[in-house]
């Protein structure tokens, strides 16, 4: 189908209509629109919502007897509403129609949704529909429909609504249904001369100004003038609607072209958003014109962002290799640079998590860095500019340094919820993963793996340092000295896995030794050392003497990193195993087969057991991968030298039995999860690890988590499966050195080809089973080293390094234990 570049649906389904809108979504990194019918209105399968990158509101709800004040990726006014009705009848509704044919297709590679659809109208007349639309990735600030009706066997006067409607909610996540969604002031809607209509609102309480207006051009085939009627644009109190009211004629297809600008109060190089936003719509080109541009957008995007993959048998994997970068590019690109938004977890696609900024960028980064380094830099001053609020947060906490927020919207305070509905059970259930101080972890990894592979001295200099530095302080100061053990304790946190929060062995809130988190404080606490070293020695001094490092300090972190503790316990089947956190031995064994018998779906094995007044905090079961993210994160050798430096004996060759281990205790509640196993599997078992794979490729085409997809996408799988292709199965390391390749490709897997952003060069690299080849484009500064096979090269602009692998690379009989 279309060599990998389409998604296309060729039913007419009310009952997936959520999930598509979802999936369908298009965006530029500045505004997202979802992919819902242009005739549709919020209400039972449709929710046309739209978001600005990182445009949030707070509002106060009561629930459950308390008050709870929640900050929302704020659903603008919606631009999308064009429609149609007969003089005497009720508005276009597919849903009450006949629908003859449909087909509706995402062209990935030029950014267009376009829809054909067919239908007999309850009175029994036959039109055809046919639009595209586009949302401008070269022009953030506009987007625009093409609208084409062609009545097939009748005439007869009709009326073409288009609007700009402010009547929206936040009403996208059924389960937050009980909590206020009003976030919008309307401040002005007014129809101006040429046809144009604006819309100007305001949040309630952010006060971000956003400033919508269209301009909408009718002509009607075989009309000489080119019949371009002006509409009539009248102003509503929340809406903005311009009419044309027309004699449509059997077989003479009406055009519509809708252009919508969006300009907002927080946008740069602007006098006033309404301002703007009418001067946009007003001077844009044709459909056409603005088509063409995004067709060289997307093309050049593509260049750098492609990744090729022959599956045998097997062409969806590419498909959805690319729907996955095409959503990440939309979510955040070059648009998005200014913007000081972060890596929403769930896209700018819907309202689920409300639009917050989690851990999901330790999946998203990776990808953007050897790509568009320069989205990731972005990205991180997200969390450089909240660094007050952070070190605010941890002295509030009794700690030092910067404590970052599991979830952080606008001004990066914690946003995450104190209570949240099990729609199971219909309770409202106190949430304290909040307590997830890993993300900290996250954050210094995040920033030294983009030092790594970039080399970029400036960032690290004035900004990265300064991060890493005070989430080292973080980690030093909420460790405590166990004296008993003679080792120091990390208490109240909570880990990857978010079912288990508590732990009543130790009579504290949160969990003792989360390993994860203990393993990746210890590591944090050494790359600040690392970052202060790799500065020169006058701005080392510098920011030793600004943020008062001193050598003592300095000392505490060494000697602290060295003397965490990390718990293990015996497994009479898996033998020595890293243990969750302290006390996870203890737990029982949960009963899958039974569960899994009763309930089928168990993946949110958290609100299952609570609707049965039970708590997975007492059993061996975890929503997600949580010790096997060391293994995500770090080769063998790496966790090796971690473990040695942790004073614990560490053997590589126990990874495959504390995969084992875990694998079987997890129900994969989180898309994230599988991302983790497939990764963990690739050296180890590899067909299981494309299973894993497979799965996760398809988390969000097929909503794999039963309606989850339809408020929002979600990102970290979607970037941790290219990811996977990326690094994981071509074996791409950025090590100190050199940039290696280690290939293990799975069975299925001919080739894999892409492009590579490593240290200014840029790099083609093809992989198969046999063979590696890496060139470097002829610009590039200086020589990079390359190893793969066994050899290293050095390699210069322009150059080449081709290497035979020894043994086939996916050949059975090698195994190594992790990559
Ligand atoms: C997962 C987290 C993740 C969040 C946002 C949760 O379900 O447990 O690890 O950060 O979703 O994607």
């Amino acid at each position: 189908m279309s060599g990998g570049w389409v998604i296309d649906y060729e039913t007419f389904s009310l009952e997936d209509e959520p999930t598509r809108e979802a999936l369908c979504a298009l965006g530029n990194g500045y505004v997202v629109t979802r992919g819902a019918f242009e005739e549709s209105r919020s209400g039972g399968a449709h929710y046309p919502g739209t978001y600005l990158a990182g445009g949030y509101n707070r509002l106060v709800s009561e629930v459950s007897g308390r008050r709870v004040e929640n900050e929302d990726l704020v659903n603008w006014p919606n631009w999308l509403f064009l429609s149609f009705r007969h003089e005497e009848g009720d508005w276009l509704d597919l849903g009450s129609c006949e629908v003859i044919e449909f087909g509706r297709s995402l062209d990935l590679r030029r950014g267009v949704l376009s829809r054909r659809v067919r239908f007999r109208d309850p009175d029994g007349r036959t039109s055809t529909l046919r639009t595209r639309r586009i949302v401008h990735m070269r022009r953030p600030h506009l987007a625009a429909i093409e609208w084409r009706l062609t009545p097939e066997d009748w005439s007869g006067p009709v009326v073409i609504r288009s609007e700009i409607d402010a009547s929206v909610t936040n009403g996208g996540v059924k389960r937050y249904r009980e909590l206020r969604g009003d976030h919008l002031e309307v401040e002005t809607t007014a129809g101006l001369d040429g046809g144009l209509g604006l819309v100007v609102t305001s949040a309630k309480q952010s006060r971000l100004r956003v400033a919508q207006a269209m301009r909408n051009r009718l002509s009607l085939e075989g009309d000489r003038d080119g019949d371009e009627a002006e509409a009539k644009v009248t102003a509503e109190a929340r809406r903005v609607a311009a009419e044309h009211r027309l004699a449509a004629r059997q077989g003479r297809t009406i055009t519509v072209e809708k252009t919508a600008s969006f300009y907002s109060s927080r946008d740069r190089a602007i006098s006033e958003p309404a301002h703007e936003a009418v001067r946009a719509a007003r001077e844009a080109g044709s459909f056409q014109e603005l088509l063409h541009e995004q067709e060289l957008e997307w093309e050049r995007l593509w260049e750098q962002c492609d990744i090729e993959v022959e599956v045998e048998g097997d062409d969806e994997a590419q498909r959805l290799l690319r729907l996955h970068i095409f959503h990440l590019l939309q979510t955040a690109s070059i648009n998005s640079v200014d913007l000081d938004a972060g890596a929403p977890a769930r896209g700018w696609h819907g309202e689920a998590y409300r639009g917050h900024i989690f851990w999901d960028e330790l999946f998203i980064f990776p990808f953007l860095t050897l790509r568009l380094p320069e989205l990731t830099r972005s990205l991180m001053m997200y969390r450089v500019r909240r660094l007050d609020e952070a070190r605010r947060l941890a002295r509030e906490a009794g700690h030092s340094g910067a404590m970052f927020p599991w979830q952080s919207g606008s001004n990066g305070r914690e946003e995450s919820q104190e209570i949240h509905l099990n729609p199971r059970s219909g309770r409202w259930i106190p949430d304290t993963t909040h307590r997830q101080r890993h993300l900290n972890a996250a954050i210094a990894f995040n920033a030294w793996s983009y030092y790594r592979s970039t080399r970029d001295d400036e960032w690290l200099s004035f900004f990265g340092a300064e991060l890493i530095v005070e989430i080292a302080r973080f980690w030093s100061s909420i460790a405590t000295w166990n004296e008993e053990r003679g080792r120091y304790d990390i208490a109240g946190v909570v880990g990857p896995d978010e079912y288990h929060t508590d732990n009543d062995a130790t009579d504290r809130p949160g969990l003792l030794n989360n390993a994860y988190t203990n393993v990746m404080a210890s590591w944090c606490l050494r790359c600040a050392r690392r970052a202060l070293e790799a500065l020169p020695e006058e701005r080392c001094g510098r920011i030793q003497r600004d943020f008062g490092v001193s050598d003592e300090e300095l000392e505490r972190w060494d000697e602290v990193s060295r003397r965490l503790f990390v718990p293990f316990h015996e497994d009479p089947e898996h033998g020595r195993i890293i243990s969750q956190f302290e006390g996870y031995e203890d737990l029982e064994e949960f009963d899958w087969e039974w569960y899994r018998e009763r309930y089928g779906d168990i993946q949110r094995l958290d609100r299952v057991l609570e609707a049965e007044g039970k708590s997975p905090n007492d059993y061996k079961a975890s929503k997600q991968a949580d010790v096997l993210m060391l293994f995500f994160l770090f080769s063998a050798k790496e966790l090796e030298e971690l473990f040695e430096h942790l004073g614990y004996e560490f053997e590589a060759e126990r990874i495959a039995a504390m995969v084992d281990y875990y694998e079987a205790r997890t129900s994969h509640g989180s898309t994230l999860s599988r991302v983790v196993h497939a990764w963990v599997l690739a050296r180890m078992r590899r067909e299981l690890s494309w299973g894993f794979f497979q799965t996760a490729l398809r988390s969000d085409i097929d909503d794999i988590q039963g309606g989850t997809t339809s408020e929002g996408i979600h990102l970290g799988a979607m970037a941790g499966t290219v990811d996977l292709m990326q690094r994981c199965y071509t074996g791409v390391r950025l090590e100190d050195e050199a940039l290696r390749l280690d290939p293990v490709l799975p069975d299925e897997v001919r080739e894999v080809r892409f492009g590579l952003r490593y240290r200014g060069h840029a790099l083609r690299v093809r992989v198969t089973r046999a063979e590696v080849e890496v060139f470097s484009c002829e610009h590039g500064p200086g020589t990079i080293r390359v190893a793969a096979g066994g050899e290293t090269a050095e390699l210069a602009p322009g150059g080449t390094h081709r290497v035979r692998l020894e043994r086939e690379s996916g050949a059975s009989g090698r195994r190594a234990p992790s990559r």
